[in-house]
């Protein structure tokens, strides 16, 4: 297992890219550390760039620029088998003729392992995944997420390799099978303590899995963090949006003598000492943060909707939309309402950057 550092990393699909032009770059200017043994999640809407740093990270890619390195060993350059990383695809990838043990056994067996010792680890593993009672048939029997257990079998019987690196690996799983695949992956970090790496746009599943998570957005690292520091401290508007369901509130505001103004009225915001000029600015502040008050702001109750343990009230508030959460057993107001920001949960955002943020 390794630690994996990025640096400055930049990629384009051209041939001969200009360095000036930010726009011809998938990936911009990527500098990160992950840990030996972190469970992390990348994750960010179709076509920000998380395939193309798996790629790069698995060696499949060389970057245009940069340097990434294996527990300070520059491999920016070495070949995917120099790396020994393990990768495991969307769709399984299996022989079918096989039975599940020498699927299991493959990649040990393309190392020249010895059988004596890949018949106990094949178990182990197969134990693991629940894969004992089918260890003898053969593949091709297998439902869809069975034969996407063995690709992740595959991935994790290697006990030498430096990272292993899922790509959506739960797109072909029944939605009700995933979140079973889902917690037996966690635990199967739990258990091995390898460095995984695990790429998605579903933030459920980035945020069952990982222990850090890393949002991205355009080519960029918008902010890693825990599950809790994403959802309480979004360095981005973007974060805001992308994780939370629904996602943040973001309103436009005034700073006017070190005091926050919205629709005229003042409120507070955890942040609005690390503005040092008064000007035009946005807050942020998550439905679950919004309370009903006698008092406050003026909204006006526009739509209610059931999600469960809670609804949803859609407020329109100085021709911005505030959305709240509200518990099942809490009368729903209807007409005018007043709302209140919880202050240690408002944040101030400048150019989309939460304001005081350590970049
Ligand atoms: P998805 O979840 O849809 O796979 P992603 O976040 O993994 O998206 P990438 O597949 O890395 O994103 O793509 C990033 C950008 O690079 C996209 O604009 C995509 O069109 C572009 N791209 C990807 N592969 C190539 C390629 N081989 N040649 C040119 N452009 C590419």
């Amino acid at each position: 297992m390794a630690k994996i550092s990025i640096e400055n990393l930049r990629h384009s699909y051209l041939p001969f890219p200009d360095p000036a032009r930010e726009d011809q770059y998938v990936l911009k200017k990527l500098s990160i550390d992950w840990q030996d043994g972190g469970a992390y999640a990348l994750l960010g809407p179709s076509g920000c760039g998380k395939t193309t740093l798996l790629n790069l990270i698995s060696g499949l890619l060389i970057p245009t620029e940069g340097t990434m390195k294996f527990d300070g060993r520059d491999v920016t350059r070495a070949t995917p088998e120099q790396r020994n990383i393990a990768q495991v695809f969307q769709f399984p990838v299996i022989y079918d003729t096989m039975t599940v043990f020498d699927n299991l056994a493959f990649p040990l067996r393309n190392r020249g392992v010895s059988e004596a010792e890949i018949a106990p680890r094949v178990k182990e593993i197969a134990e693991m995944l629940d894969l004992s009672r089918t260890l003898y048939n053969r593949a091709s029997g297998l439902t869809a997420d069975g034969k996407q257990k063995i690709s992740l079998g595959r991935g994790l019987v290697r006990s030498d390799v430096a990272a292993i690196m899922f790509d959506e690996p739960l797109t072909v799983i029944d939605p009700h099978l995933k979140w079973q695949l889902r917690s037996k992956l966690k635990e199967l970090h739990q258990r091995t303590k390898r460095t995984m790496i695990y790429v998605t746009h579903d933030q459920t599943e980035a945020l069952t899995f990982a222990d850090q998570v890393v949002v991205m957005n355009n080519g960029e690292i918008v902010q890693q963090g825990t599950p809790v520091e994403l959802f309480e401290r979004p360095h981005h508007t973007f974060v805001g949006h992308f994780i939370g369901s629904p996602g943040m509130n973001v309103l436009p505001c005034e700073i006017k003598g070190g005091k926050t103004f919205y629709a005229g009225q003042m409120i507070k915001a955890q942040n609005e000492k690390a503005l040092k000029a008064d000007g035009k600015f946005e807050i942020g502040v998550r439905p679950e943060f919004v309370t009903l008050a006698k008092t406050g702001i003026a909204a006006d109750v526009v739509k209610v909707s059931d999600a469960g343990r809670f609804r949803i009230i859609e407020t329109i508030s100085g021709g911005n939309t505030i959305r709240l959460l509200l518990a099942e057993d809490v009368s729903v107001p209807s007409g005018q309402v007043k709302l209140a920001f919880d202050p240690e949960h408002t944040q101030i955002y400048q150019n989309g950057w939460l304001a005081g943020a350590a970049a």
